[in-house]
This record gives C-alpha cells, structure tokens and sequence, in this order.
C-alpha cells in the first residue's frame, strides 16, 4: 500500500503547533454530563477511556455496547476482541499502547446513536485527546468520524479507509477504519481481514 497520506480536507499542516484551534464546548465536559440524556439508560454512564497508550494511538469507536456496560469497559464485547486480534497481528497491544474511547460514552442499549448524541459528547472526547495528546487516532466507522471531524462533510468509511486524514483541530493523523462490528456482521471474509490488516499497518507508519 502507498505511504501517501491523502488530504481529504484543505486544513492544514499537522504537529502540535495545528493543535491551537477552537475546542468548542470543552467547559460543558462536565464529569456528571446529562447532556443527551443516554446517562438514563445505562449500567455504567459516562464510560472514561482505558489502556496505557504506550505508543500514543488513540482509538475511538461508537459507544458501549451492552457487554461493555455491563461490565463498566470499553472495548470486551465481540468489536473489541476482533480489534484486539488485528492491532495484535501488526505487534500492537490493545491495552499497553493504546488508549480506547468512544464518540459517545454512555451505552444507548438498543436505540441507534445519532448525531445530537455525538455532538453531546464531543466536549468529553476533546478533553480526553487534549489529556492524551496522541500521536495518531484511529476512528472506528462513521461515528467515530463524525466525532472527530465535527461540522465537517465526510465521505463514507469505506472509501476513505486505507487513508491518513489530518486533524487541524487536534494536530495529529486520524485513520478511518471500518468499524469492527461491520466486518464481523459480513463473516469476517479474509479479504476483509487482509484489508483491515493493511490499514492498520499504513496508518502505524506515522508512527516511525
Ligand atoms: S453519552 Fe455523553 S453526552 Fe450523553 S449523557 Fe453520556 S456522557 Fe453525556
């Protein structure tokens, strides 16, 4: 795969000296956020990221699921595990080097996380790449996209995956991935597999 990293957006050089933009909503971060109310419908609200991120990569999926709610982490259920399994296969370890949010920190049980949702809990998700400061976010599907790209028009994951898309207002690589459940829900069909296992290890590359 090229090491080209592809501009999708004309916004700007990354480092650390882009990561002076508008962090629009931080003050409302509150640790006892009620802001989309989905606080109301879950086990374990306001799920805080985990993992050591030894290598500075910070993963940002869609929610909690229910297994992850009801056991108060991030990333156990099905999605994590097939996630845990890829980052392994190019040497990475899920908890040691990384650490691992969600666009939307409460578990929506059944319902289907929306936009209002994401925006809602954007202030929490600047706060914690602020803290992190890493050095590439993988984003998991389009939620996770959203969340990071807010106001930004987006082309779907699948065409955008396999690319390094730069964050102005962060000042770090982002790579779009697609989300694990996807891949799970198509089989795990090994081209699928290869392919997840070559954007991973492109996007590492800003790592060198
Ligand atoms: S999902 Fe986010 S915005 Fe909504 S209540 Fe939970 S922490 Fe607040």
């Amino acid at each position: 795969m090229t090491t080209e990293k592809a501009f999708l957006f004309n916004i700007g050089p990354v480092g650390r000296a882009a990561s002076l933009h508008t962090r629009s909503g931080l003050g409302r971060a509150k640790s006892g956020c009620e802001l989309c109310g989905l606080h109301t419908r879950c086990k374990s609200p306001r799920m805080e990221p985990h993992g050591n991120g030894k290598l500075g990569i910070y993963i940002i999926g869609q929610s909690p699921g229910m297994t992850e709610d009801d056991e108060g982490r991030q990333f156990i259920g099905e999605s994590g595990e097939f996630l845990e399994k890829r980052l392994a296969s190019q040497g990475i370890s899920i908890d040691e080097d990384c650490w691992l949010d969600n666009a939307v920190q409460c578990c929506p049980g059944k319902r289907k996380v929306d936009a209002k949702h994401i925006r809602a809990c954007h202030p929490r998700v600047v706060k914690h790449i602020e803290t992190f400061k890493p050095s590439l976010i993988l984003a998991l599907g389009a939620e996770a996209m959203q969340s990071i790209f807010q106001g930004l028009p987006l082309a779907p994951v699948m065409s955008m995956r396999g690319r390094l898309i730069p964050s102005h207002e962060f000042g770090v690589w982002v790579a779009p991935l697609l989300h694990p459940s996807y891949v799970l829900r198509q089989g795990e069909p090994k081209d699928l597999i290869k392919l997840y296992n070559r954007d991973i290890k492109h996007a590492l590359e800003v790592l060198d």
